[in-house]
C-alpha cells in the first residue's frame, strides 16, 4: 500500500450549487465543480488551495 501522509482525498461541497464531490488535495490543475463549473480547488505551492467548503477529509 502506498503511504503518503500529505496526499489524501477530501470531500468538498460547492458553495454555488451544493454539489458534493471528492477531490485530491494536491491537484495538478484547477478542479472544477462537475455540475456548475465553479472552481473548487487550485494548485498552490505543491498543495491544493480549497476555494469552497470542505465537508470531510478521507483517512
Ligand atoms: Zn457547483
Amino acid at each position: 500500500m502506498l503511504k503518503n501522509p500529505t496526499s489524501r482525498f477530501i470531500k468538498v461541497k460547492c458553495s454555488q450549487c451544493k454539489n458534493e464531490q471528492t477531490v485530491f488535495n494536491k491537484p495538478a490543475s484547477q478542479v472544477m465543480c462537475l455540475v456548475c463549473g465553479k472552481i473548487l480547488m487550485e494548485p498552490h505551492g505543491g498543495k491544493g488551495k480549497v476555494q469552497t467548503k470542505v465537508v470531510q477529509v478521507m483517512e
